[in-house]
């Protein structure tokens, strides 16, 4: 069904935006081992007002419990586990509050999910304004400061480019893209409403402070993504779409794509080299971390 309000919403967003990429609506689904990039059409990741309904998040959800002492439930108590790929049914996200939930092409968020925790985390951006898209859950914004104290110290300094994106926000840009480009094509380069990591407020865009490449695949070949893919665990981020896992996660390699699932999820994520999909559908980690 087609909404004018959303569709008004979208232009006066996408007016107002700074041209960057498109990158991360999330990004394109390619083939595996396919050559980076047909550069998504160059729209930002839009911002602005959600305007929508929220209820209030799970209060009861604790951020700070170790994963490895509830390994079943990462993942936000989704039913069937994992398995994003395309194709089957998707589910709705029974605990879109869970630090470790997994969204993706087969798991959505709640029409209604709005994180109850949003903050700015003290951090550069790629622009000045107080967007939406700065925002974070306070607990991946708290080490979000940290990561990027991390590679400050490494003589790699980083910039925000694009975390928060409400619900209303990714209607309004997918609508858009829809219009602009058919359903088939957007939904390449596009999430879903409901389907992107951005909005949970456990994701964000990074690029050097230096502004090179925001969300683009040149990203890839600069130290500060090198320094990412390995030291962002030690943080509690992971690089949420690896290069070769594109047929799993149903997106192509964003080294730039930051995803805050906690220290220990994230250690043991890195360390075992696979995607959120895959520790999730095998339920207990391989090995767990000494705690
Ligand atoms: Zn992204």
């Amino acid at each position: 069904m087609r909404n004018s309000y959303t569709s008004r919403l979208a232009k006066a967003l996408l007016a107002s935006t700074l041209v960057l990429t498109a990158g991360c609506t999330g990004a394109a689904l390619t083939e595996p081992g396919s050559s980076p990039s047909p550069a998504p059409p160059a729209q930002t990741p839009a911002n602005g007002s959600t305007g929508e309904g929220s209820k209030p998040a799970d209060p009861g959800t604790k951020p700070s419990t170790p994963a490895n002492e509830q390994p079943p439930s990462a993942g936000g108590a989704v039913t069937p586990p994992a398995n994003s790929g395309g194709g089957g049914a998707i589910q709705v996200i029974a605990k879109p509050a869970e630090i470790a939930v997994l969204v993706n092409k087969t798991n959505k968020l709640p029409e209604n999910y709005k994180p109850q925790d949003l903050v700015d985390p003290d951090v550069p951006f790629v622009f000045k304004e107080k967007l939406e898209k700065r925002k974070m859950r306070k607990e991946a914004a708290s080490a979000l400061e940290k990561l990027f104290q991390g590679a400050k110290d490494a003589g790699l300094p980083l910039a925000g480019v694009s975390a928060y994106r409400s619900h209303a926000t990714q209607t309004a840009l997918y609508n858009n893209y829809v219009k602009k480009h058919g359903e088939e094509e957007a939904n390449k380069f596009s999430a879903k409403p409901g389907q992107s990591e951005h909005e949970t407020g456990l994701a964000i865009d990074v690029a050097g402070a230096n502004g090179k490449c925001p969300a683009q695949d040149c990203f890839g070949a600069t130290p500060e993504a090198k320094w990412l893919a390995e030291h962002a665990h030690e943080y509690g981020f992971i690089v949420r779409y690896l290069k070769g896992k594109e047929s799993i996660t149903g997106y192509q390699y964003e080294p730039w794509h930051l995803r805050y699932v906690g220290v220990e999820l994230a250690k043991d994520i890195t360390k075992q080299g696979v995607t959120l999909e895959e520790y999730i559908s095998k339920g207990v980690p391989v090995s767990k971390p000494k705690s």
